[in-house]
C-alpha cells in the first residue's frame, strides 16, 4: 500500500472512531490540523490511541451487560458440555450463538425435563450474546411474574415494562413451574404482547406447549399466548436423560438401567411431544420441527 493510501486509511479509520465516541468535531478536525501543524507522522500514533479507548470501552461495556444481565457466572459454554444434546441441538445452539436470532426478534422455546441442561445452555448462550455486546436479562419466570404483580400494584408497570425493554433478549427461565392465578397469567399476557415481534424471548420450560394450559388456567388465554411466542420462534428440545441423574449413577456404584429417565415422559403421564393438535383449529396443526422458523398461519 502505498503511503498516501495508508494516510487516508488511517484518518478514515480515526474519523470512524471518533464518530462511535461522540466526537465528530474532534474527528472532522484532527486529520487536516496534525497535517497543517506538519504532525501527519503522528497520525498512526492517534490511530493506536484511539483503538486503545475503543477496546477499553467495549470491555467496559461488556462488563456493564453481564452485571446488568443477571446471567447465573458459572453458567458460560466453558462448564457446558455440548456432546450430550443431540447433534441437531448442538447444531441449532451454535447457530444460535451469532445473535442474528435477535434481528428478527425470533424467540427461543427450549423444552425438556428437568435436569436436561435447558438453563445452563441458555444461560450459555446468553453469555456468548452479552461477550458481543448485546443487552441480555435472564430471571425466574415466577420471579419476573411477582415483580411485575408488585409493579401493578403500585400503578408502575408501564414503567417497569420499559425497563425490560432495555434488553434485546429476556430469559424467562423455568416457566412451567409458575402455577398462574389470573393477576399473574395477565402481567405475563401484557409482557409478552409488549415484546411481540419487537423483541426475543427465551423461554425454558419442562412442559410442552400443549401442558401450558396448567400454567395460564385458561384455554383461550393459553391459545392465544402460544400464538404469540411460536410465532417466529425457533423450538428447541432438549431430548436427552437429566444430567443431576446422570451424574448421580456415575457415582453410585450399582446402577439399575430400569431407573433411566425417558425423555419428555414421566411415569403416570402421558408421552409428550410438542404438540398441537388437541388445540383450537386456528393453531399449527403440526408438531414444529426442532429449529423451524414457525411462520402464523394467516
Ligand atoms: P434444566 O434447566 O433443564 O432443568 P439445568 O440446566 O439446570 O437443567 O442442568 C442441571 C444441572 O446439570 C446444572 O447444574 C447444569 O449446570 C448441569 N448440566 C446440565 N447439562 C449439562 C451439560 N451438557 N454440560 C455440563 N453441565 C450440565
Ligand atoms: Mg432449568
Amino acid at each position: 500500500m502505498s503511503a498516501r493510501a495508508e494516510t487516508s486509511e488511517i484518518s478514515a479509520r480515526i474519523r470512524e472512531l471518533c464518530r462511535g465516541f461522540h466526537l465528530p468535531t474532534v474527528g472532522a478536525e484532527a486529520e487536516p490540523r496534525f497535517v497543517a501543524a506538519g504532525q501527519a507522522g503522528a497520525l498512526p500514533t492517534l490511530a493506536e490511541v484511539l483503538e486503545m479507548e475503543d477496546e477499553d470501552r467495549r470491555a467496559r461495556r461488556v462488563t456493564r451487560l453481564r452485571y446488568a444481565s443477571k446471567l447465573p457466572p458459572g453458567k458460560t459454554e466453558a462448564t457446558f458440555d455440548p456432546t450430550r444434546l443431540p447433534p441437531k441441538l448442538q447444531h441449532q445452539l451454535g447457530e444460535l450463538a451469532s445473535g442474528a436470532f435477535l434481528e428478527r426478534s425470533a424467540n427461543l422455546l427450549a423444552f425438556g425435563l428437568p435436569g436436561t441442561g435447558k438453563t445452563h445452555a441458555m444461560c450459555a448462550l446468553g453469555h456468548r450474546l452479552v461477550e458481543a455486546g448485546h443487552a441480555v436479562y435472564f430471571t425466574p419466570a415466577y420471579r419476573l411474574v411477582q415483580e411485575l404483580l408488585a409493579a401493578k400494584r403500585d400503578l408502575m408497570l408501564p414503567r417497569a415494562l420499559r425497563k425490560l425493554d432495555q434488553f434485546e433478549v429476556l430469559i424467562l427461565d423455568d416457566l412451567g413451574y409458575v402455577q398462574q392465578d389470573p393477576a399473574e397469567a395477565e402481567v405475563l399476557f401484557t409482557l409478552l404482547a409488549e415484546r411481540y415481534e419487537r423483541r426475543s424471548l427465551v423461554i425454558t420450560s419442562n412442559r410442552v406447549l400443549s401442558q401450558w394450559e396448567q400454567i395460564f388456567r385458561n384455554p383461550l388465554a393459553t391459545a392465544a399466548a402460544i400464538d404469540r411466542i411460536v410465532h417466529h420462534s425457533v423450538i428447541l428440545e432438549f431430548d436427552v436423560p437429566s444430567y443431576r441423574t446422570e451424574a448421580a449413577k456415575r457415582t453410585t456404584a450399582s446402577e439399575n438401567p430400569d431407573t433411566s429417565e425417558r425423555p419428555l415422559s414421566r411415569p403416570g403421564e402421558p408421552v409428550e411431544t410438542t404438540n398441537f393438535k388437541d388445540k383450537k383449529k386456528n393453531e399449527p396443526k403440526t408438531r414444529p420441527k426442532a429449529g423451524e422458523v414457525m411462520k402464523r398461519k394467516k
